[in-house]
């Protein structure tokens, strides 16, 4: 069994597709870009 920290490094880092920063894995309910681009305030 993975701890759940040797699984998030196994992980591919996710890149912003809009601004091409990476992602924190905070969320997974971002899609493909940061929270910055997805900020529907913006
Ligand atoms: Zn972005």
């Amino acid at each position: 069994m993975m701890s759940p920290i040797e699984f998030f490094k196994t992980l591919p880092e996710k890149k912003c597709t809009a601004c091409g920063n990476a992602i924190q894995e905070q969320a997974d309910c971002y899609g493909d870009v940061c929270e910055e681009c997805d900020d529907p305030a913006r």
